[in-house]
């Protein structure tokens, strides 16, 4: 049989009766697909007269980019930070449950741990892509030891780190071991000697988030300047806003900020580690959109909805700061977290209530609700 195609063999696939999210709004457009990535369908027609290989109909659904979950802690009976002999079973016993809540991709998280936990676990928790396996794995999260003992929540304060004064890369290399696995660091701007840790890390292309901090605001714009974009759990575990020091928080509306820089934030938005009024303030103090969703220990579909509701948001802004927002916070947003032409086709299905209905990863449905499971 001829080929349709002028370009490549590979089958391409073309998601119809669906709204997708493109360029921030809701649009009627189909999704094309080739080889995992998204393609134009004009540059299809015009230049290889090419037509759909497969054709799936969305009934009218709802195609989002995958969510990607930058702080998980676990799930379903796993600890990432205690099953140090078993890591990798467990992280890859999560990354399949995660599939049925709409995460592509995300970043294991460990709390301050013993050394010899992270020269265990690290290696142990690779990057990797998704599939019908699982959520691909962007990297760790390490949160701690480098933290304050007067903010550290359920962080085992025995663990808890200073950096030395014998050169910042020194003391991260002792404690992690290495950062080969390592997307994301929280940290405290306040401990001394942060500042060239904060470098180092960015060196070596992590993203530094503030958290577990007493951080005053000029210390955390400090560590803005040299490099940090996150804030971990706004309002949890940092100083409550007040208004001669609005602390970390006040970087929402910081005028210290060097231009181009967006500082990001994460919110566990599972209606019970931040209360719905803390969400709208937030969601309201910083129009840029730079809200980033985090499942923690819920599930991500459900701090979507619970964050549309709590704030009044639209679901636009819900589903990105989901997706896109993650994205652009890791540096990978040319290929993630968004449905734009070359970007990978990770995705999902969603009623407009925002419950998922399908995943897919790479183009391949990863993962699709039976009707067992809607009744
Ligand atoms: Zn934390």
């Amino acid at each position: 049989m001829p080929s349709n195609k002028s370009v490549s063999e590979a089958p391409i696939t073309q998601l119809l009766n669906c709204r997708i999210l493109r360029d921030h709004r809701l649009q009627r457009e189909d999704l094309w697909v080739r080889e995992g990535k998204i393609l134009d369908p004009e540059k299809l027609f015009f230049d290889e007269q090419a037509y759909a290989d497969e054709r799936v109909d969305c009934g009218g659904a709802i195609v989002a980019p995958g969510f990607i979950d930058v702080q998980l802690n676990g799930g379903y009976g796993v600890d990432f930070s205690q099953a140090s002999d078993h890591v990798g079973a467990g992280v890859s016993l999560v990354a399949r449950k995660l599939l049925e809540h709409g995460v592509t991709s995300f970043c294991p998280t460990l709390v301050t741990s013993p050394t010899h936990v992270y020269h265990k676990v690290l290696p142990q928790v690779k990057v990797q892509d998704g599939g019908r396996h699982g959520a691909g794995v962007l990297g760790v999260h390490l949160e701690g030891p480098f933290i304050s003992a007067k903010k550290k929540g359920a962080h085992p304060e025995g663990f808890l780190r200073t950096f030395s004064g014998g050169g910042a890369a020194a003391d991260l290399i002792d404690v992690y071991g290495g950062l080969d696995n390592v997307a994301v660091v929280t940290l405290a701007p306040e401990l001394e000697g942060s500042q060239p840790a904060v470098d180092e890390l960015r060196r070596r292309g992590v993203t530094v988030s503030l958290g577990h901090s007493v951080a005053n605001l000029s210390q955390a714009e400090d560590a803005v300047r040299h490099g940090a974009s996150f804030i971990t759990h706004l309002f949890n575990a940092m100083l409550p806003f007040h208004h001669r020091d609005p602390g970390i928080v006040g970087l929402l509306t910081s005028d210290q900020i060097p231009p181009g820089r967006v500082v990001f934030y994460g919110m566990i938005a599972d209606g019970i580690h931040t209360n719905p009024a803390a969400l709208r303030i937030a969601h309201r103090a910083h129009p840029a959109g730079t809200q980033t969703l985090s499942g923690s220990i819920a599930t991500m579909d459900a701090c979507v909805r619970h964050f549309k509701r709590a704030t009044g948001c639209s679901v636009e802004e819900a589903l990105e700061a989901a997706s896109l927002h993650p994205a652009q916070l890791l540096g990978i947003s040319e290929r993630k977290g968004t449905l734009d032409f070359g970007s990978h086709a990770d995705f999902v299905l969603l009623d407009d209530e925002l419950n998922v209905e399908a995943t897919f990863i790479s183009g391949q449905e990863v993962w699709r609700k039976t009707t067992q499971e809607q009744q």
